[in-house]
């Protein structure tokens, strides 16, 4: 299909048949059960269309990858000057939009963390995050959180902590401990001289939002300096002001000597991932330096995303914004809990990351269908199905997050009705 091509032209009916003949026919029979049954078109800030020219509300931004919202003017500005110019390296000459953005990044991250790699994905982040800690310690053992996720290539599968994605594909990569997570002396217990590293997200995601007790960081910093192990902070969701922090480890004060990213820091236009330490950890790497390498990683096309990313999320300071919405969207989403106690359990969350916990994940199924008629965006946590997230863009109307909880509102009361309705 051309670009040019009128998006009413589509034949919906088309797609989804090619979607499960070509691509998998799983995705089609979830997208078809969920009421999704529509061809994204064209999308701006928090609004998607679809080629029949209906709009939706999007309250998962691309499961947080959309801080700045579909289609941030400065960073599609720099990603079409940087494609007018050289959208990929020659990997021999030096390279300014690496540089820019490794540079923008020191600055912003914290400790003393202030080299960084370039990658595609969250999961390559962690990917290289864990060979650091294993080049770096001479150590094998990595200790990672129940629940956790990291991505699914075979060492973040390894890391994370849902046995329906891991298990198929044993035997995993040794030496990974799982432990509860919110637990510090779990961790005390499990770290030893072997362990190379602690790998935590500082909130949960996609284990359905959990946020630990304040202290859970600051001990688990206290465990691996003990240990003489490094942490490992997977900010991959939770980075760039998801949490209403830059990132959500400051809340805590703790530095981790290894930090994952990815998400948000390609602007909501390129995929972009990083992991970045600090320059004694990183000398490791140092000595050659193609022992950790990607052909296209670090492109500058992805860099010059990156780049006018972090000015923009700094430029309209989205930390405070997400802090100042999310506690309105918690209090709103409590209300409603106290309003259907019998079928949400919870509601938690920091800054724009919220989990709303239902009482099965049959009926977070309906509660999202329910969103879906009413032209709402949103999806269940990968690692628990009864959780559903509000996790929008940091730079939604209020007034459009409002219209999002009132289609909330109205969908667990259509799924409340349902429920009875079949229970009688
Ligand atoms: N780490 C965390 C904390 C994540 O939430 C995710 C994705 N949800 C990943 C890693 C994996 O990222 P990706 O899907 O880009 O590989």
């Amino acid at each position: 299909m051309s670009s040019e091509e009128e998006p009413g032209s589509v034949d919906t009916a088309q797609v989804i048949e090619d979607c499960r003949r070509y691509v998998n026919a799983g995705v089609a029979t979830l997208h078809k059960f969920m009421g999704a049954e529509a061809v994204e078109w064209r999308a701006e800030g928090s609004t998607i269309w679809d080629s029949e020219g209906r709009e939706y509300l999007d309250l998962l931004a691309g499961f947080g990858t959309l801080a700045l919202g579909h289609r941030p003017p400065a960073v599609v500005a720099a990603v079409k000057d940087q494609l007018g110019r050289m959208p990929l390296a020659s990997r021999v000459l030096f390279n300014k939009q690496v540089t820019d953005l490794a540079a923008a990044l020191a600055e912003l991250l914290p400790g003393e963390i202030e080299k960084s790699f370039f990658c595609h994905s969250g999961a390559e982040a962690v990917e290289g995050a864990i060979k650091l800690a294993r080049i770096h310690t001479g150590r094998p053992g990595i200790i990672a959180a129940q629940g956790g996720y990291h991505g699914k290539t075979m060492g973040a599968l390894s890391a994370s902590g849902r046995d329906v994605y891991s298990k198929p594909f044993a035997p995993l990569m040794p030496g990974v401990t799982h432990v509860p997570f919110g637990d510090a002396e779990a961790l005390a217990s499990a770290a030893d001289g072997q362990t190379a590293a602690v790998i935590l997200e500082p909130i949960q995601g996609e284990a359905g939002v959990i946020v630990p007790p304040d202290d859970y960081l600051p001990k688990a910093r206290e465990v691996c300096d003990k240990a003489g192990a490094l942490l490992i902070l997977d900010e991959v969701q939770t980075g760039f002001g998801r949490t209403g922090a830059m990132f959500a480890c400051e809340r805590s004060g703790v530095a981790p000597d290894i930090i994952c990213l990815a998400k948000a820091l390609g602007g909501g236009v390129m995929p972009l991932g990083a992991f970045a330490s600090t320059p004694k950890i990183w000398a490791a790497l140092e000595e050659n330096p193609y022992i950790h390498s990607s052909t296209l990683g670090g492109n500058p096309l992805a860099c010059a995303a990156g780049l006018a990313a972090l000015s923009e999320i700094q430029r309209l300071d989205l930390p405070a914004r997400a802090k100042q919405l999310g506690e309105h969207a918690l209090a709103r989403l409590r209300e409603l809990q106290g309003a259907h106690p019998e079928i949400i359990a919870d509601v938690r969350g920091r800054g724009l990351l919220i989990g709303i916990q239902f009482a099965d994940s049959d009926i977070a199924g309906l509660v999202i269908a329910g969103l879906v008629q009413r032209r709402v965006i949103a999806a269940y946590t990968l690692n628990n199905p009864e959780v559903i997230r509000v996790e929008p863009a940091l730079t939604i109307p209020e007034d459009a997050l409002d219209r999002g909880l009132d289609a909330f509102e109205e969908s667990v009361a259509q799924t409340k009705e349902l429920v009875a309705g079949l229970s009688e």
